[in-house]
């Protein structure tokens, strides 16, 4: 049976408890509003002097993830730590681990964190994934594109998100710009994996929950759209065959078992025209595709993660509608006032002040009947139109 990660093993947390959430942004925000619903306070540990969870969060720790003063100051402070981002580096939660409980475990964290350590990880646990080659040094790298083929894509293998550190090959002659592009600041070489190019019919992903006694609850399976490699919009459920949503659904929750988890990810997957369903990576946090299990669901993903690390029952993910979500990247939150006005619309605004291209600033939710989604023309024009 997993046990939570730290010295202790606490029943389960009474209200008024504090959990620390290491990383500060939307996502520990919108964690931090469940857990307060719950009765829970927060405590946000984040080197942001402005961050989205401190602004509503019953307190902040900030400090660089490397302090371990601070580390141990906020550890001593809180109940049970969880977090938000998951480029946590690995040693600052096993230094709060040695205090107090956390989950998801820091080894959940360290294998979410490396794209070789996933992969392994996946094709342990039987889950498909596409063709991919590890390329530990530059050495490797041209037998990795021969194994995998173009096109590829090389990633790199710690701190990509949202498409960074990625870059993709047309023929096996791309390669020295693609290492180029892929260098560290100092222009070394950063360790790599390429991965075939996968022609997909589309992405699904499926946000799942363990908790301590090793019970499992999984939302529906989803359809995500990109837009230059960030999230755009989310259709719940994915309009997918029983059988595609079914096998993400069984391949989410083998995750969560095999990687021993407690507390919540998220799988995301491509789709292959031929109907496979292939794992890309795990996030181990509440993941933007989740965002519509707010109002479609009567607990959502941000609640059910706080129930997991508290060790509370979690609770039932039936979506009780249908339901679209759009991403407000940049600019496009210019576009609030006129998300308020239009009646059904569910805008969230992260609070962030500084708009940045490619920053994500909010998210609008719309609901629908069970069954009732749009079709493909109307799902462009079921939000206005945004800058
Ligand atoms: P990632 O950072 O791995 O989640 O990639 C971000 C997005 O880039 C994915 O959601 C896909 O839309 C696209 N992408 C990443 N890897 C591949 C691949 N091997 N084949 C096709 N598209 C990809």
């Amino acid at each position: 049976m997993p046990e939570l990660s730290g010295p202790h093993r606490a029943g389960s947390l009474a209200p008024g408890a504090t959990i620390g959430m290491m990383g500060g942004g939307q996502l520990g925000r919108m964690a931090a509003v469940a857990a307060a619903r719950l009765g829970f306070r927060v405590h946000v540990f984040t080197p942001e002097r402005e961050s989205p969870a401190a602004q509503v969060s019953a307190a902040a720790t900030v400090a660089g993830w490397h302090d371990a003063e601070a580390l141990a100051r906020f550890a001593a402070a809180v109940d049970v730590v969880t977090f938000e981002f998951e480029n946590v580096p690995g040693d600052a939660l096993d230094l709060v681990a040695a205090r107090v409980p956390v989950a998801p475990s820091p080894a959940v964290l360290r294998t979410c964190q490396d794209r070789i350590a996933e992969k392994t990880f996946l094709e342990r646990a039987a889950v498909a994934v596409g063709p991919w080659a590890p390329i530990r040094s530059p050495e490797d790298a041209e037998a990795a594109v021969a194994a995998v083929g173009v096109p590829c894509v090389l990633k790199t293998t710690r701190l990509g998100y949202d498409g960074k550190g990625q870059a993709t090959l047309r023929a096996p002659g791309d390669l020295p710009a693609a290492l180029a592009r892929l260098a560290g600041a100092d222009g070394g070489f950063r360790p790599l994996v390429a991965e075939a190019f996968i022609d997909f019919a589309c992405e699904v992903s499926v946000v799942v929950a363990r908790d301590r006694a090793g019970r499992i609850v999984a939302y529906d399976t989803v359809e995500n759209r990109h837009r230059r490699h960030i999230l755009d919009l989310t259709i719940a459920p994915a309009r997918v065959a029983p059988a595609v949503a079914d096998a993400a659904q069984a391949a989410a929750r083998r995750v969560a078992e095999a990687i021993g988890l407690v507390g919540l990810i998220c799988v995301e997957f491509f789709v292959t025209r031929d109907g496979r369903v292939l794992a890309n990576e795990i996030a181990p946090r509440p993941h933007n595709s989740g965002h519509w299990t707010i109002e479609a669901c009567a607990v959502s993903q941000f609640e059910q993660q706080v129930r997991a690390v508290a060790g509370l029952p979690l609770g039932a993910p039936a979506r009780h509608s249908d339901a679209l979500m759009k991403n407000l990247i940049g600019e496009e939150i210019g576009a609030f006032p006129a998300l308020l006005a239009t009646p059904g619309l569910i805008p969230h605004h992260y609070g962030k002040l500084e708009v940045r291209p490619g920053r994500k600033m909010g998210h609008v939710t719309r609901l629908f009947p069970r069954g009732g989604l749009p079709g493909e023309d109307a799902i462009a024009s079921a939000f206005p139109p945004l800058p």
